[in-house]
């Protein structure tokens, strides 16, 4: 088996990657496992210099890294460069964790307690194919940080820049077997990940349907599992809001990536009493979106990323779609799809409902706070999310009702390595980046030594 890649702004032909077979995998547990012993053994100083030699090697190779990225997923330049310098500054972040997974002595009677936080072992990360490098990152810094040895699956549609990793961590010193990027199927790699005795967590970022059945064979052995999965996030504008700063910045809460990204803005709640008026500021605003060509430092947004992706978005627009306008795209070869604006009747329309993960967004008027609260929890997801409004008492009654793992007021915040990152509600299980994430890598140990 193999998968052959295919430009997706072109639709050039590129090489074809080989796809593991099972027993590849198992051989590749095996060597995991080992090597993992001996770099938990290692002195934590050694381990924390071994991650800034890796950080070291990415930023050296940021820009091919990022070139790659641009031929395999069609993500503009300018934010496939983001994403090398995202993972360089992941690893430079998690390289202070080995000497700072500090336990807990705790006052008990008759003696010393103490805690340990020990690694767990073999990892297994599951990626998807949306921001293949940096997703990949948020998994393996922290666990390598903690004393666990690696295996990533990336997406079968955008191994390139995962492979290229793991090469530069093996020239940057780490050891033969700690870190290993294994391309092919998720039913035939994640799926072992889940079965395999030996791999002890499971590190799952990709769709809420596959995720449940990575958890339902995860309880088997009782395994870790940290799932980031769909979001079907709200943009919620107050009539007291900056309206004209809220729309010219909405269509970069939903079209970044060309929409796929789970922490996409898809749905834009708009107070009634200026809703004409915002979405006369919108059209502008979205029609003035660059999309392009991905190598054009201007260009904003570039194609979906296979032709498979463009025919499941391109379904939520039949010709009698609720469309209010669209943005402009290329013709011709490649996967392109303008961005467009949806304004159904219904709150249960399915571009209202169902996460799209492209470049079209439903924008739906609410009446008064209890209501943009409700219709913004009206989801089964619940990842991110903002709020535009100039009183502040507003901003925090919302954040603190809004059920979503991530939410930023008047903006649109994007990712940051140094805080905590995941899903309420079927978004997901677990945090990753922030402070903490080293500990998901890890058990704590309590030992108690007598004082006689
Ligand atoms: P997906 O179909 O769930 O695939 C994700 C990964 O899981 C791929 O590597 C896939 O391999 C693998 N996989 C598929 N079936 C599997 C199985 N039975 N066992 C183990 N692994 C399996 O998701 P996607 O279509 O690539 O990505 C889009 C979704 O990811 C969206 O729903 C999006 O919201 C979500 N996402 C969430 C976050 C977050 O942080 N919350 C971030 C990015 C994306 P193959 O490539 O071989 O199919
Ligand atoms: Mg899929």
């Amino acid at each position: 088996m193999s998968y052959t890649i295919i430009n997706p702004a072109t639709e050039e032909v590129g090489e074809t990657i080989e796809h593991l077979e099972l027993e590849q995998v198992d051989e590749a547990i095996a060597r995991a496992a080992v090597a993992q012993k001996e770099w938990a053994a290692r002195n934590p100083a050694d381990r924390a210099a071994a991650l800034r030699l890796f950080a070291d090697a990415v930023d050296g190779d940021a820009e091919n890294l990022a070139r790659l990225e641009v031929r395999n997923s069609g993500h503009p330049i300018s934010q496939a460069r983001w994403e090398a310098e995202h993972v360089r500054n992941v690893l430079e972040y998690y390289s202070a964790t080995p000497e700072r997974l500090f336990g807990k002595q705790i006052p008990v009677a008759g003696g010393l307690d103490v805690t340990f936080q020990e690694p767990l072992g073999v990892v297994g990360i599951i990626t998807p194919w949306n921001f293949p490098m940096t997703i990949a990152s948020w998994g393996f810094a922290p666990a390598l940080a903690a004393g666990n040895a690696v295996l990533l699956k990336p997406a079968e549609w955008t191994p390139l820049t995962s492979i290229r990793l793991g090469q530069l961590a093996l020239q940057s010193g780490l050891p033969e077997g700690l870190f290993q990027v294994l391309p092919g199927r998720g039913s035939v790699i994640g799926e072992r990940f889940v079965t395999h005795k030996t791999v002890r967590k499971v590190v799952f970022t990709g769709s809420t349907e596959v995720g449940k059945r990575i958890m339902a064979g995860c309880a088997d052995q009782i395994k870790r599992v940290t799932l980031e999965l769909g979001g079907k996030s709200a943009n919620i504008i107050f009539a007291d809001a900056d309206l004209e700063k809220a729309a010219a910045s909405a269509p970069y809460g939903v079209f970044e990536n060309a929409g796929q990204d789970c922490c996409a803005r898809s749905r834009i709640l708009v107070q009634r009493s200026v809703y004409e008026k915002f979405m006369g500021l919108l059209e502008p605003a979205v029609k003035g979106v660059k999309v392009g060509d991905p190598n054009d430092e201007a260009t904003e947004m570039g194609p979906l990323v296979s032709k498979a992706h463009f025919d499941s978005v391109t379904s939520y627009v039949p010709s009698d779609a609720p469309v209010a306008f669209r943005g402009s795209a290329p013709t011709g070869a490649g996967y392109w799809f303008a961005p467009t604006v949806l304004t159904p009747d219904s709150r249960t329309h399915p571009s209202a409902v169902e996460e799209i993960f492209g470049p079209v967004v439903t924008v739906l008027p609410f009446d008064d706070d209890d209501d943009a609260m409700a219709l913004a929890n009206a989801s089964d997801y619940g990842l991110s999310g903002s709020i535009w409004t100039r009183d502040v008492g507003r901003a925090l009654r919302i954040a603190r009702g809004v059920e979503s793992g991530n939410l930023s007021v008047n903006s649109h915040s994007s990712v940051r390595y140094n805080t905590p990152f995941g899903g309420f509600k079927q978004s997901g299980l677990g945090r990753e980046l922030g402070p903490d994430a080293a500990l998901a890598f890890t058990e704590t140990k309590n030992v108690f030594i007598p004082a006689d």
